[in-house]
């Protein structure tokens, strides 16, 4: 007979008050812990901070045995259970960082029947002495959290992941529950099959976060537009200053953003992997504890840091994918209170990913995969329409315009791009088709402009029939035409020098049978900047 840890209360209410001291079920909750805790499975799409957590630990103290955990992140696990043993939840977790000692006395208990929960890292549960080891106890549930990792065409996927559907076979009578805060329909099929979750009630919430407002403005000079902007968001209605997260890309940056902001005077720290530990661990207290604390991080912060009351969230790079732009913004305003995502991106970013995509390891179908989640997020900066309207379409789900985006708030002017998007289409053409020459934006740039660069007279470009035919447009407004060509398909950039081709779709455009409609973009007075810096 093995030892089950008996359930610990009569009702999910019961648990609800006594445990997390809550009056009441948010949303879906009440309905998905009626299913799990009644034996059935679930799939559970639901927006970050919507109170996924309480969908399986709720069910594991009213089932018999212990609920088992499958969690990738293991800073979310520590928190996640430091937080339920403080509620007196019998919780704890094996996984990489544990030392033998600690991982034999965790064992211990879970077979004794003394666990209402155990997190499990995915890697752990893809062993076969893991898995005898669990047959040892009696399981109340398993809860999946972060399931969109097991989707191959998703975001964020990882091997480990598919493993798990093996529990379904080893264990039919268990309940499963699998949970995520971003799923596209194609993804959420995914789960379905490859978690064999066909019998499963499904539970998909909106994913619409009405308290943030999404602003999206093309990045001139970055480093300004992020102090203005955190400048005008930098307090509260009583003058106290908000907490807010700046993602950046590199961790060179972060550190230079952070060492920008606090010269002038913002309360900046940096944040990345290469930190130390003690260091990012006093970090994130400061984040949690202090009023008004920015941090500048890699996308490595926020996993499973659970702050209310963060006012804002910046990017000051493209993020690689519409499912990671929700997810990293998702992090503002969890309280309800209104918030603000603002995102600066140029041509430049367009440039690198491209290139990264180019030199990524992995099949072309990888490649591919990548490219179509670059392409979703470029669309979304560009729209002419209701951000919230396009995010949430992403994600199947049709709505209204919003009025909280910059497109509701202040509608972008369009103008007709046609003849400037000829006069560069037929550049690049004539230079591939007559010379084989293929060039990336600021050489294509110059010549359209009739600048006379060494580059130009060591080509010959100035004797180009194209050659000073676009000196109508500044530079900078040229740049917004190629990353608008960019994004619309009719323009790509291959390779490291970010070399610019034309697309089947533009020989529409430049037999004009199709015309280019363009956002105006707000002219800003340049300072001097190198050519690139769009
Ligand atoms: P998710 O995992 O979906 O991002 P969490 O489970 O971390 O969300 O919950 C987000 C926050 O909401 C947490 O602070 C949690 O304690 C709180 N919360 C969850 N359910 C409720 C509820 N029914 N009433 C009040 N607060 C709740
Ligand atoms: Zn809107």
């Amino acid at each position: 007979v093995v030892s089950a840890a008996p359930p610990r209360f009569d009702t999910a209410a019961e648990a609800l008050h006594t445990v997390f001291g809550y009056d009441a079920f948010r949303g879906e909750q009440a309905e998905i812990i009626a299913q799990v805790a009644g034996g059935g499975d679930a799939v559970v799409l639901m927006p970050t901070g919507g109170g996924k957590s309480l969908c399986y630990q709720i069910p594991a103290l009213l089932r018999e045995g212990t609920g088992v955990v499958v969690s990738p992140l293991i800073a979310l696990m520590h928190d996640q259970v430091d937080a339920l043993v403080r509620n007196g939840v019998r919780a704890a977790y094996l996984n990489s960082s544990q030392q033998p000692a600690e991982r034999a006395q965790v064992e211990r208990a879970y077979l004794a029947g003394e666990l209402d929960l155990l997190y499990v890292a995915p890697e752990r549960l893809n062993s076969e002495s893991t898995k005898r080891f669990l047959e040892g106890g009696r399981i109340a549930l398993f809860a999946i959290d972060e399931a969109h990792c097991v989707a191959q065409w998703g975001h964020d996927f990882r091997p480990d992941y598919l493993a798990l559907s093996e529990l379904a076979e080893r264990w039919p009578d268990v309940p499963r529950i699998a949970l995520t805060a971003t799923a596209t329909e194609a993804t959420h099929r995914e789960i379905t099959s490859r978690l064999s979750l066909d019998g499963a009630r499904h539970f998909v919430s909106s994913f619409d976060r009405p308290n943030i407002q999404y602003r999206i403005a093309p990045k001139l000079e970055v480093r300004r537009q992020l102090l203005d902007f955190v400048r005008s968001e930098g307090t509260d209605a009583s003058g106290t200053p908000v907490s807010g997260i700046v993602y950046a890309l590199s961790r060179a940056s972060t550190e230079k953003i952070a060492a920008h902001l606090s010269a002038n005077g913002v309360n900046a720290l940096p944040y990345h992997a290469g930190l130390d530990a003690a260091l990012r661990r006093s970090t994130q207290e400061r984040f949690l504890r202090e009023d008004g604390v920015v941090i500048v991080a890699t996308i490595a912060f926020g996993m499973g840091i659970d702050k209310p009351d963060v006012r804002f969230v910046a990017h000051v790079d493209l993020p690689k994918s519409v499912e990671g732009y929700y997810q990293e913004t998702g992090r503002a305003g969890r309280d309800g209170a209104p918030a603000t995502a603002w995102l600066a991106y140029g041509l430049q970013d367009v440039v690198q990913q491209r290139r990264m995509i180019d030199e990524s390891p992995g099949d072309l179908a990888h490649r591919r995969r990548l490219s179509q989640h670059l392409d979703a997020m470029l669309a979304l900066c560009e729209t002419v329409q209701c951000r919230r309207q396009n995010l949430l379409a992403y994600f199947g789900e049709a709505s209204e315009p919003c009025g909280n985006c910059d497109t509701c708030l202040e509608p972008p002017a369009a103008w007709d791009g046609t003849v400037p998007a000829q006069k560069l289409m037929s550049t690049i053409v004539r230079l591939q088709r007559e010379r084989r020459q293929k060039f990336g934006a600021g050489h294509l740039i110059d010549i359209l402009r009739g600048k006379e660069t060494p580059r130009v007279r060591q080509y010959g470009h100035d004797a180009l029939a194209t050659w000073g035919i676009g000196a109508d447009l500044s530079e900078q407004q040229w740049r917004g035409v190629v990353r608008q060509l960019l994004a619309q398909g009719l323009l790509a950039t291959h390779g490291e020098y970010g070399t610019l081709t034309v697309t089947d779709a533009a020989s529409e455009v430049l037999s004009g049978a199709r015309n280019v409609m363009l956002r105006t973009e707000p002219e800003r007075v340049a300072r001097s900047r190198g050519p690139r810096a769009a």
